[in-house]
């Protein structure tokens, strides 16, 4: 049989090659952009006409090339910026697999004009399918000009497969965006089909978010800001009132290059949870800072994932720094002192690695087995029912369960209720039916029963719990409160001090003590154990916001709505890892409940599946 095996002439191996770096306009767009900031530019100007599809222009300041290198830099892996595969791990470019070029070279027209500031004159080279037309000396400033003209002119099927110029230029818009705003050192300015889109001058970060996204945007940001030795976290996420049916503006930038992260998404997202509606997105601006060497950036070329070497820390710090940061945003101190940053950050992340929430537990301890408590974690030792150690707890008031709230999962704080003896009662034979039990999606927690399979909402479980709690702390007992150094002021408009006002004694039940201010402030001096004082504001405005939205009726009751709303808050969210205890923990708590079955708001908590539903699944 004859040999069927071919080479590939050049000119169709360049296209092939190219087609994986340019997708479309905006790929040459964010190729060039990369190039000028790699030259230290502090000038760039983009021009596009026809979405991009008649030509790209990039012209910088920077610091342009010499003959030998403009003649090379549309070779194929042809790159000044890395010389050894070591220096893949101390990366400090944008680009470096000097391939962004010769793409482009293969697929359009393309005219480069340079000069260094050595050199009295330039070089201008056109190339066109990767063949060199022509190259000589000019005369052009400092820096470079690169123009890229019909892309895809010499492969109609590419050309014939772009979008239409509003959904080109749109790309092209999130490219611009994406490179200014990690930018905010150099000017940019965009110019399409004539008129000008951005005039950006040099600035910070805020103000180049400003200057993108329009005035109005200013007095939505809420700065966040946080550095450990793993990550330095900095930038804005807007206020929660702000959040957008519409995915509006989410960047994560990590060492001044745009990311995509559905994971650190998550974290952001979880972040606000609560404090934002179902189906709203929050807006946010995130720079992440962190040593090349951790984080794998040998990634396809055009692909904005990346990897961390710690991950989960990251995630931790990253959403206690984004609550931290948004329950400080409404809270002005009352107190003129210089304020010491360690006292007010409700964990030591400022000096030390984060680290993963619930350490220190004895994997082989079974929480139903009281024989077993001796081996717990020292720490937790003195504690009869095991299971409490799950939450963290660090004081052992054996006359009280410990508990902790979600929000404080990572923080070590507990809120403390009184215990009921009866507690778990309800549950005869936990040795046998809640032995295993495993979580799904962060979510729900899945424990096979007697008849099939349980499965719990795990949110909506800790509310019932929470709210059950709450509403007798409330009705017969008084919680106990945590005392605060500097009362937290809050401001609120009338109508929430409307509602507010006349739960005060409620609240007080709960742990909160407040002083009406002058106006409309409040001064709260006391706060529920299990709640860190990043979180009061939230928590009390959202009350306030539950209380208004709720339509008074015969079976409406004040302390009933202020125990569901604080449940809501304080439950573990979705989202949240549980491990073995703390699932068990929840179950039995949630067993020993008057309604296990619905949340407070009367969604189902749980549900069962029987052997014979299952049996029907598999006829
Ligand atoms: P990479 O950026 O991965 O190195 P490119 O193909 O994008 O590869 O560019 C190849 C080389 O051309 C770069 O390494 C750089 O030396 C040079 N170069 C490209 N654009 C510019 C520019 N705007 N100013 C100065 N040098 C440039
Ligand atoms: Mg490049």
């Amino acid at each position: 049989m004859a040999d069927i095996i071919q080479l590939l002439p050049d000119h169709v191996a360049n296209q092939i090659a190219a087609g994986e770096v340019v997708q479309r306009p905006a790929s040459v767009v964010k190729e060039l952009l990369e190039n000028a900031i790699d030259a230290g530019s502090d000038h760039i100007t983009l021009l596009v006409k026809d979405a991009g599809k008649t030509l790209i222009q990039v012209t910088d300041n920077g610091c342009g090339m010499s003959p030998t290198d403009a003649r090379l830099s549309f070779e194929r892996h042809a790159t000044s910026k890395i010389k050894s595969a070591e220096d893949l791990f101390q990366l400090n470019t944008k680009g470096f697999r000097g391939e962004a070029l010769a793409s482009i070279a293969a697929i359009a027209q393309v005219t480069l004009k340079t000069r260094t500031s050595k050199l009295e004159v330039g070089t201008e080279i056109a190339i066109s399918g990767s063949e060199v037309l022509h190259q000589e000396a000019t005369v052009t400033p400092i820096g470079t000009t690169i123009a890229v003209k019909n892309l895809f002119y010499n492969i109609p099927a590419r050309r014939n497969f772009l979008k239409s110029n509003a959904v080109e230029t749109r790309h092209i818009i999130d490219e611009f965006h994406r490179v200014a705003l990690s930018h905010p050192q150099v000017a940019f300015k965009m110019i399409h089909n004539g008129s000008d889109v951005f005039n950006l001058p040099v600035s910070n970060v805020r103000q180049r978010i400003v200057n993108i996204f329009g005035n109005k945007t200013n007095e939505k940001l809420v700065p966040v800001s946080e550095e450990t030795e793993i990550v330095k976290v900095e930038g804005y996420v807007m206020k929660p009132s702000f959040a957008r049916k519409s995915r509006g503006e989410q960047f994560f930038f990590v060492n001044d290059r745009f990311i995509k992260s559905t994971y650190l998404h998550h974290a952001v997202v979880n972040a606000f949870e609560g404090l934002i509606k179902d189906g709203t997105h929050p807006g946010y601006f995130l720079f992440l800072t962190l040593p090349p060497a951790a984080i794998d950036i040998n990634i396809h070329p055009t692909k904005t994932e990346v990897k961390f070497e710690e991950e989960y820390a990251i995630y931790t710090m990253l959403r206690a720094t984004i609550k931290h940061s948004l329950g400080q945003f409404s809270v002005a101190p009352v107190l003129d002192f210089n304020k010491d940053s360690g006292f007010e950050t409700p964990y030591e992340y400022s000096k030390k690695a984060p680290q993963q929430p619930h350490v220190s537990v004895d994997r082989n301890f079974n929480p139903f087995h009281t024989d077993t408590a001796t081996k717990a974690a020292p720490r937790f030792k003195k504690q009869e029912k095991g299971w409490e150690s799950l939450y963290i707890g660090l004081n052992d008031d054996s006359a009280s369960e410990t508990l902790t709230t979600s929000e404080d999962w990572n923080t070590s704080k507990q809120i403390t209720v009184e215990s009921d003896p009866e507690t778990g009662q309800l549950f005869p034979q936990e040795e046998e039916t809640v032995q295993t039990t495993f979580q799904i999606q962060n979510k729900y927690i899945v424990s096979p029963i007697k008849s099939g399979l349980m499965v719990i909402h795990q949110h909506l479980a800790h509310q019932r719990v929470l709210y059950e709690e709450l509403l007798k702390n409330i009705t017969v007992q008084e919680a106990t409160s945590q005392q605060l150094l500097f009362p937290i002021a809050l401001e609120l408009t009338k109508k929430q001090w409307a509602v507010l006002e006349p739960l005060e004694e409620a609240l007080l039940h709960t742990g909160f003590i407040f002083e009406k201010q002058d106006g409309d402030g409040m001064a709260i001096s006391g706060i529920p154990v299990g709640i860190s004082e990043s979180n009061v504001a939230p928590i009390l405005q959202r009350l306030a916001d539950d209380l208004l939205a709720e339509v008074p009726d015969a079976g409406f009751s004040l302390n009933d709505v202020l125990a569901k709303s604080l449940a809501r808050s304080m439950a573990v969210r979705t989202g949240t890892p549980l491990n073995k205890e703390a699932r068990e923990h929840l179950i039995h708590q949630l067993f020993a409940c008057k309604e296990p079955s619905v949340s407070p708001e009367n969604k189902p908590v749980l549900i069962t599946l029987e052997g014979t539903d299952l049996d029907a699944k598999f006829m």
